[in-house]
């Protein structure tokens, strides 16, 4: 996957592993690239990961920046946390709220 911003890529583990918060309700994390301090929405769906950009100011709606196919995901949610299944790794990524 590439930064939305400069283009540079990164690993989802890592991106999983430095989110800084979720949105659990969307399926999103929240992934600042180390290089350029841009932020990246990367939402998860079972067996599929999709980089999105909001394309309203109020976050009403979305586009599809990139997908792809990733089988071993999935995600389950909770109040407090959105959690992520990687390639047998759980990741619990704190709400925003
Ligand atoms: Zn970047």
């Amino acid at each position: 996957m590439n930064c939305i911003n400069c283009k540079a890529s990164f690993n989802l583990e890592f991106a999983l592993s430095n989110s800084a918060f979720s949105w659990p309700e969307m399926q999103t994390i929240w992934y600042v690239c180390p290089d350029c301090n841009k932020g990246n929405h990367i939402r998860f769906n079972s067996q599929k990961v999709e980089l999105i950009k909001s394309v309203t100011n109020n976050g009403t709606s979305w586009e599809t920046v990139h997908d792809y196919f990733e089988p071993t995901i999935d995600v389950r949610i909770d109040s407090m946390y959105l959690h992520v299944w990687f390639d047998g790794k759980h990741f619990e990524i704190k709400s925003r709220v």
